[in-house]
């Protein structure tokens, strides 16, 4: 689960991490009066989306007046941002972070981040920083610094205070930004963040150590423990299919391809997209309809299915263990029906009761396309999709 910068900051400042002073906005007057609170004579507003590189699109943008923030706050409020993370169809913009504008001597990275190599959180840190960080792995990797935490003793001083001199923090800032890490770690660890990502984290001029940026993900599996994040979700954010699915009991994923797979397990429906891929397609979503869907489960998710504009094609890939083929025959059979299934439905089925589902897939009388394995399953679907013509 993600939030958006705001609420990453309110997280930060419960555990003591220095951030700028600022206010969520939904209106132009609410900017104006926020920018009167928090006083000064610069400010910097900012569009709230789930998505970085905002400062590029256009989403960022400072202020030298009360009048400067309203106006600001006029354009951006309802436009679609673009930025290089949110794809060309852009997102909305419903909410802005305006805040007191920094003075700023430099820009740094850190960051916490689970690596699964080493099956530790790992900290990195760069002295450069407000760029994107994986262009700077790519370019010099020498300038990102890597420790892995040790999960029963945290970030120890020597170790926060090496970090900070590595980067370029001056020895008179280093005791802050020590104390600024290892609250980070603290913020990351308490919520169960997956991670916690400060670009840029900010010397100002004045000799401050601040995080200008704030962006966490979380665990989905730890959120039952964590209703404070949890009440930070903002569905405008999500795919609304997604959220359907995922209230259904459905694991659904949408992806850029057009051949929708509706497979039972996780391991096996990331096979079938890599079978699809293999056979030069592109699977239009990752969908899991878990090991116990009954026909109603799988017919719900034939109809998300569909919600997709792009879909040329469907390929069901079951293989019935404690699920039964004729269960899942049923469920395939209804949701065509009901919902008019014009693009062409591929459909490879093996395990218990193998030969029942067949006969009722037979016997319904629609028009599906038999495969035995996967790779003929799939070489079907591509090519049953590349023949197919969306009806004028
Ligand atoms: P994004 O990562 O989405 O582009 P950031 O919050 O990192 O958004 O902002 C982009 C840039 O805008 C920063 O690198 C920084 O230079 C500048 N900036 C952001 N917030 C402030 C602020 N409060 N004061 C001064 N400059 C800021
Ligand atoms: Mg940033």
């Amino acid at each position: 689960m993600n939030i958006h910068e705001y609420q990453g900051k309110e997280v930060l400042r419960q555990y003591g991490v220095a951030t700028p002073r600022g206010f969520v906005c939904r209106s132009p007057d609410e900017a104006a009066e926020a920018a009167s609170r928090i006083g000064g004579r610069a400010w910097v507003v900012k569009a709230q989306i789930h998505a970085g590189g905002r400062g590029k699109g256009g989403g960022v943008k400072p202020a030298w007046s009360v009048d400067e923030v309203r106006r600001h706050a006029g354009q951006m409020l309802g436009m679609t941002l673009q930025t290089p993370q949110t794809g060309p169809e852009g997102r909305v913009v419903k909410q802005l972070l305006v805040e007191e504008s920094v003075e700023i001597d430099k820009e740094l990275y850190l960051g916490f981040v689970v690596d699964r190599n080493s099956q530790r959180v790992a900290l990195m840190a760069s002295s450069e920083g407000g760029m994107d960080i994986e262009e700077v792995a790519a370019r010099t990797p020498e300038k990102i610094h890597r420790l892995f935490i040790n999960p029963d003793t945290g970030l120890g001083v020597a170790e926060a205070d090496g970090i900070a001199r590595r980067i370029g923090i001056a020895d008179r800032a280093v005791v802050q930004a020590r104390v600024l890490m290892q609250n980070l770690w603290q913020a990351f660890d308490g919520s169960d963040a997956s991670l916690a990502e400060i670009n840029p984290l900010v010397l100002t001029r004045d000799g401050r150590v601040i995080a200008l940026d704030a962006k966490f993900d979380f665990d989905d599996n730890a959120l039952f423990r964590q209703p404070d994040i949890v009440a930070m979700r903002d569905l405008d954010e999500e795919d609304p299919v997604e959220i359907e699915a995922s209230d259904a009991g459905l694991s659904y994923i949408a992806l850029d391809g057009d051949i929708g797979c509706l497979v039972n397990g996780a391991g096996l429906a990331m096979a079938t997209m890599d079978a699809i891929k293999l056979y030069g397609g592109e699977p239009a979503n990752f969908l899991d309809v878990g090991g116990g869907a009954t026909a109603d489960k799988v017919a719900e998710a034939v109809r998300l299915m569909l919600r997709n504009p792009r879909l040329k094609a469907v390929l069901v890939n079951i293989f019935g263990g404690i699920m039964k083929c004729d269960v899942i025959a049923h469920g395939v059979v209804d949701a065509v029906r009901e919902t008019g299934l014009k693009v062409p439905l591929i459909v490879r089925m093996k395990g218990t009761n193998e030969d029942l589902g067949r006969t009722i897939l037979a016997q319904s009388g629609l028009s599906i396309i038999n495969a035995d394995d996967m790779a003929e399953a799939a070489q079907r679907a591509i090519g049953a999709a590349s023949n197919w013509e969306r009806p004028r």
